[in-house]
């Protein structure tokens, strides 16, 4: 693999960004940061410097025995509170991060590589995802009560769960954060949270944030390593569900510690999202969407439209558009401009990863139409990758990459289309790009996937329902 200074791409930066404002060292237990029960540290890592950004602790399991028994002590309290009361509180959190906008958004794209277009997404979707989960706590609905069985009235109460844990992954690290956060306490539970150890920085300072708004114990961030804190967490018997989003491996370990609880689990796990262009579809729209959609985070996005399947008669031009479009994406270190794109991957393993990929690609003789080099460092960047001529059921085509690089392939019946885009293990999402009224119903409910966008892809609302998970992995 060679580290290229391409013709096409560059990595553009800046000599004076903004020195993040850091948030306290310490596990955030029962509203306070606490120090940690053992010497142990990681280094968190800006992964467009590859300079080191703070320390934080490597938490141990005793640290997230602390954060469940602070979550145990505060449950009865917070679930007493009134919707609206708890409603108060998510706005005032809504609020806080509102204020903190540009701190949060510099501290996310420092930690993460991202450009300041996607942090500034990132923190506006957080912000709406507490406000919307404050409306929705005192918008509870239920069965009405009733004489269901004869002489006897049955009334269906909502509770909390009670503690709920939660794992959080890299690529949004605040947003998936919020995404739990949010819905957690509306509903009157308290949480403890495991941020990824790449990516704990902006979980951390919110908590220093709303520590004066949030009752002591609520809320509780342990740091540490999946394998320590996130299986104490999984484990653990005073934790009543855990909630996971990261990958099928990790869902699946946490599924498995959870199981001798027998706890309720929650998973969001990875994608390889299929693309599915036909003839009739808006050749330029579907090819800027790829680029928009394909390259969204550098890819590192699991609803990402990274498997475009185009039908044949459309190919040739559609990749020619997409191939254009992709040429065109400016790189950069966050703070080098608002139109930079696409930043860099989120740590030297994973850039390591993606390489590997790209290299497999090669071997199996696939043509790489643009990209598929690492780019001069420092900083972990790779160029954006479009592979073209891509047989049925190839490697690339189905194994999540979670990096800058999409695959088109081509099909010829709509038939041929639709079996081709279910023959993926992950029901994530998909898309459908079409002009065809009565395709744009018919397709979409024929793709086995939590979410299908028609003529879009990766427009989330936060009223609509997450892109549900639905694997369809054989042991
Ligand atoms: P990852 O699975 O490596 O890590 C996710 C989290 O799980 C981290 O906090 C990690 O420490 C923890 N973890 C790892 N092993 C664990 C274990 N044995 N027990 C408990 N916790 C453990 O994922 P990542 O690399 O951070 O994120 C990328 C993956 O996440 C991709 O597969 C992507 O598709 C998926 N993802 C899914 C969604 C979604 O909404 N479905 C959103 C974002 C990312």
């Amino acid at each position: 693999m060679t580290t290229t200074e391409s013709a096409l791409f560059t990595v553009r930066r800046t000599g004076d960004a903004p020195v993040p404002s850091l948030p306290p060292f310490g596990q955030f237990i029962g509203g306070a940061f606490v120090g940690p029960v053992s010497d142990s540290t990681a280094d968190v890592v800006n992964p467009a410097t590859e300079e080191t950004i703070m320390q934080v602790p490597s938490g141990s399991v005793e640290d997230a025995d602390a954060a469940v028994a602070a979550a145990v002590a505060a449950k009865a309290e917070w679930a007493a509170k009134t919707p609206k009361d708890r409603s108060a509180v998510l706005l005032r959190i809504a609020d806080i991060i509102e204020d903190n906008r540009e701190l949060l958004e510099t501290l996310e794209a420092a930690n993460t590589g991202k450009p300041a277009a996607v942090a500034e997404d990132d923190i506006s979707s957080a912000i709406d995802t507490f406000r919307f989960s404050a409306g929705a706590a005192r918008a509870f609905t239920t069965l009405g009560a009733d004489d269901y069985a004869e002489n006897h009235t049955s009334v269906v109460f909502r509770e909390p769960v009670g503690v709920v844990g939660v794992i959080t992954p890299w690529n949004y690290p605040l947003l998936m954060a919020a995404w739990k956060i949010a819905p957690i306490l509306a509903a009157g539970n308290t949480l403890v949270l495991k941020p990824s150890e790449q990516t704990p920085l902006t979980t951390l300072k919110l908590a220093e944030l709303i520590a004066n708004d949030v009752p002591a114990g609520v809320l509780n961030i342990v740091t540490g390593s999946g394998r320590v804190v996130g299986n104490r967490i999984s484990e653990h018997p005073d934790v009543d569900l855990v909630a996971i989003t990261g990958s099928v491996g990790s869902g699946q370990k946490v599924a498995e510690s959870a199981a001798a609880t027998v706890k309720r689990v929650h998973l969001e796990l990875g994608g390889k999202a299929p693309v599915v262009v036909f003839e009739d579809a808006d050749l330029e729209a579907a090819a800027k969407g790829v680029r928009s959609a394909g390259f969204w985070n550098g890819g590192q996005e699991c609803g990402s439209a990274c498997r475009v399947l185009v039908h044949e008669s459309v190919a040739e031009k559609f990749t020619e558009l997409l191939v254009r479009e992709v040429s065109e994406i400016s790189v950069g270190a966050p703070g080098a401009g608002d139109d930079v794109e696409m930043g860099s991957m989120i740590s030297r393993a994973h850039y390591e990863r993606v390489l590997a990929a790209l290299e497999d690609i090669r071997k199996d003789g696939l043509t790489i139409a643009v990209g598929g080099n690492a780019l001069e460092g420092p900083g972990y960047f790779i160029e954006p990758t479009v592979v073209t001529d891509v047989p049925a059921g190839a490697p690339v085509a189905s194994t999540e990459i979670f990096g800058p690089v999409v695959s088109v392939e081509t099909f010829s019946t709509d038939e041929e289309a639709i079996t081709r885009s279910n023959e993926t293990v992950y029901g994530l999402a998909a898309s459908v790009w079409t002009t065809n009224s009565a395709r744009s119903l018919s397709v979409p409910r024929r793709l086995d996937f939590g979410t299908v966008w028609v003529n879009s892809h990766l427009v989330i609302a936060n009223e609509c329902p997450g892109r549900l998970q639905g694997l369809r992995l054989r042991p």
